[in-house]
């Protein structure tokens, strides 16, 4: 559609309906063209409505190690989870090599104290979903699918960053059985 609007045309329910729908989506430029009116046309109707024009679109950027959008990697190409995963791992390892440098009884003194703390229930909420609707314009659909990976993306760094702090207590609880400054060791 590339009609020429004239400033007068009045607007039509289906064509406000479009511009709520699409306001914020995408640019205004791209809105006026779908609309087949002028931008500056575009722009006076959606402060009519009391809509905001400026694009809050995000561009998600691909993370090749866990093949997946995100909202943003490091000069390496890895996203947040990815390095959180291995943030994780090395605490883990430092956990186990910690242990491995205890006495039996310190580690029934740790393994005990460890019972008596008990295991609390994860504050992990559920997984995100990707919500349902119904039949919508694919700006709408492109928009939900974007809330969507940075909702999933931010699950999955919580995901590992729980037991990365939870190791990091466990690390400094088995130095201090040990004896040794919990500050001077690696974090
Ligand atoms: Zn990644």
């Amino acid at each position: 559609m590339t009609r020429r609007g004239s400033a007068q045309r009045p607007w039509t329910t289906e064509e406000i309906e479009t511009l709520q729908e699409l306001a914020g989506s995408i640019p205004l430029a791209r809105i006026a063209e779908v609309l087949g009116r002028s931008g500056a046309a575009t722009a006076k109707a959606a402060e009519r409505l009391g809509l905001s024009t400026r694009c809050i679109r995000t561009r998600l950027v691909w993370c090749r190690e866990c093949a997946g959008w995100r909202s943003s990697v490091d000069a390496a190409g890895r996203c947040r989870v990815c390095r959180m995963r291995e943030q994780l791992a090395g605490r883990e390892a430092a956990c186990a090599e910690v242990y491995s440098r205890m006495s039996p009884e310190q580690r029934a003194v740790y393994s005990s104290s460890e019972a008596k703390r008990g295991t609390r229930p994860s504050s992990l909420e559920p997984r995100p979903r990707m919500r349902a609707s119904c039949p919508v314009s694919r700006y709408q659909r492109d928009r939900a699918r974007t809330d969507y990976l940075l909702a999933l993306e931010a699950w999955e760094h919580r995901r590992l960053e729980l037991p990365y702090n939870a190791a990091k207590k466990r690390l400094q609880r088995m130095r201090e059985v040990l004896g040794e400054n919990p500050r001077k060791g690696r974090g």
